[in-house]
């Protein structure tokens, strides 16, 4: 039989040696489900620095449904991945519709089924945001419990339902929210994925992966996809560039930027140079062009995303 998880110790660790971090000091699911959404897919040091500029701004989410999209894209702006932006101003003015309509007059539902309803909630975050804010006695599931299963139970290749199951037998019911706090702080600061810190670990006595730890889980292959577009930067004699906002899909949604495709007609135009940059998942080679327009749009009066101030320095529109 497995040994099981000391409870106990995990709790006892967590409680001494968590982070500071700003949501942790309040229980406001509002703030609690921004600090989830910026997590996702941002570092925790720049989550920080989003999460206070969004929850400064938008203290409750009636104040971000009587806000804009573009607003909430420009406080974004920098965070990456803007269609979670997006999702999240939708899911305010979806929270604050009246019942009648579909919505919960204002009130962020409690428990996790519900959440997972609203636009941009996917299990990991209604079961992270029901634990944590309200007590709710659900496993949440994410890269660094996936990776603390792995090695607790020596499995190179967990499976999604496995991974479930076995965070939703070792859950502390009593105290959820901290209980899954604690197994996600575990694997960002002590079970790390290269150099895993088993010394000082509350839970080593059940894990089987320790003599080897970084053999679980193997590592995914997952090679980046090559995207290759062309960009036609134009500029108006002061030096503004015409900026045009993106459509509803795609992963600059909603964002603004110079036009860019993947065939455009540059065949008048004077060749700049090439913006590389690299996400999670893509590997994006921009080569732009240089244009001229009548009129151009003051860039720091719209939402732009990193790739596309990038392709403003090259153009010489901001200092780089
Ligand atoms: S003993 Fe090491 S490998 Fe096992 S859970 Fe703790 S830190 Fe991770």
């Amino acid at each position: 039989m497995r040994p099981s998880i000391d409870q106990a110790s995990l709790m006892a660790w967590f409680a001494e040696h968590q982070r500071n971090l700003p949501w942790r000091n309040t229980s406001d699911p509002w703030a609690i489900l921004l600090s989830e959404i910026l997590l996702q897919q941002t570092q925790v040091s720049r989550g920080i620095v989003f999460w206070q500029r969004l929850y400064s701004r938008y203290p409750t989410v009636e104040e971000m449904a009587s806000s804009t999209e573009e607003e909430v894209l420009h406080l974004w702006q920098g965070a990456g991945y803007y269609s979670r932006a997006r999702r999240l101003f939708q899911l305010s003015k979806r929270v604050c519709e009246n019942s009648e309509n579909g919505g919960f007059e204002g009130v962020l539902p409690t428990d996790s089924k519900t959440l997972q309803t609203l636009p941009g909630i996917g299990p990991y975050t209604a079961a992270a945001v029901a634990s944590i804010a309200h007590g709710e006695a659900v496993a949440c599931v994410d890269g660094n419990i996936r990776r603390v299963m792995a090695r607790q139970t020596a499995d190179e290749n967990p499976s999604p339902n496995l991974v479930q199951d076995w965070a939703d037998r070792s859950l502390w019911k009593a105290d959820a929210g901290n209980w899954n706090q604690a197994l996600m702080e575990l694997g960002a600061t002590l079970c790390m994925p290269k150099r895993p810190n088993c010394a000082q670990c509350p839970i080593q006595s059940s894990c089987l992966g320790m003599a080897e730890p970084i053999r679980y889980p193997a590592p995914k292959v997952r090679s980046k996809k090559r995207v290759d577009l062309m960009c036609i930067l134009r500029l108006d004699t002061n030096g503004l560039p015409e900026l045009v906002q993106r459509g509803s899909t795609g992963i600059l949604e909603g964002m603004w930027g110079p036009e860019m495709g993947e065939s455009l007609d540059v065949a008048a135009l004077s060749y700049l140079g090439e913006v590389h940059h690299v996400l999670s998942h893509r590997d994006m080679h921009i080569r732009v062009w240089k244009g001229t327009v009548e009129t151009g749009v003051d860039p720091k009066s719209v939402p732009l995303s990193s790739l596309d101030m990038k392709i403003l320095r090259l153009g010489g529109v901001f200092d780089a």
